[in-house]
């Protein structure tokens, strides 16, 4: 009689086996490849403007632009500045809308701080202290490159990165332009505005130096988003 199937032999037996494990190896490998390689989730809603986000924003700054023009800000990017290893920036934008915003080309960090100081600190200062919107915020700089306080050694400051401003003035919707240097101390209404906005300052940026700190402010407030909290 015929034999059509005979039984697998020892041999046989242990290739399928083998075989079967194999496979089985190989699939498991494709699947943990593909796990792993998945691309990363993209989250499209970019997290709202608020201080607490600024210090995810030095790093992420499509997020923070993203935010910035949910919010009505928006940015145009700079052009990167590479001079030495101590000064110039890359990333940096310029808030280009409202048009009401003085262009200023900072980091991005720094310009939401700005956006966010202008609407929750400086624009509701102006109309409890003189009923008055605010007009303009008057900067004197951004980048420099230079050393803290203009010295000739120590630490480099944040305006070599394009990471501070120097704000001189503010100007009202009657035309008024209070300056830091005239009116820090005198008179009252115009002391108390500023020193308003001094205190706000410290709620959204790292570093605050105004009159109070030392004479080489005098004229000027300095706002900068460095590593170091300090709030003069
Ligand atoms: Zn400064």
């Amino acid at each position: 009689m015929l034999r059509f199937f005979r039984a697998p032999s020892k041999a046989e037996h242990e290739r399928a086996r083998v075989w079967a494990a194999g496979a089985l190896t190989v699939l498991v490998l494709l699947m943990l490849m593909l796990l792993i390689h998945r691309p990363p989730r993209i989250d499209l809603t970019p997290p709202p403007l608020r201080a607490e986000a600024l210090p995810y924003f030095a790093a992420h700054v499509g997020s923070c632009r993203g935010s910035l023009l949910a919010a009505g800000f928006q940015t145009r990017i700079v052009p990167d500045l590479n001079r030495t290893p101590e000064c110039g920036y890359r990333d940096v934008v310029e808030l280009v809308q409202p048009a009401a915003v003085t262009p200023l080309q900072t980091s991005c960090a720094l310009a939401a701080g700005v956006a966010l100081w202008r609407r929750d600190v400086v624009e509701p200062a102006a109309l409890r202290h003189f009923g008055q919107p605010l007009a303009s915020i008057n900067p004197l700089g951004a980048y420099a490159c230079r050393r803290i306080a203009g010295r000739t050694d120590g630490r480099w400051s944040e305006h070599a990165h394009a990471n501070a401003i120097d704000v001189g003035s503010f100007t009202l919707g009657d035309g008024r332009t209070i300056s830091v240097l005239q009116s820090w101390r005198t008179p009252a209404a115009e002391s108390a505005f500023l020193h308003d906005i001094r205190n706000g300052s410290c709620r959204i940026f790292q570093g605050v130096l105004s009159p109070d700190y030392n004479r080489a402010h005098a004229n000027h407030l300095h706002l900068d988003m460095g590593a170091y909290k300090i709030c003069h």
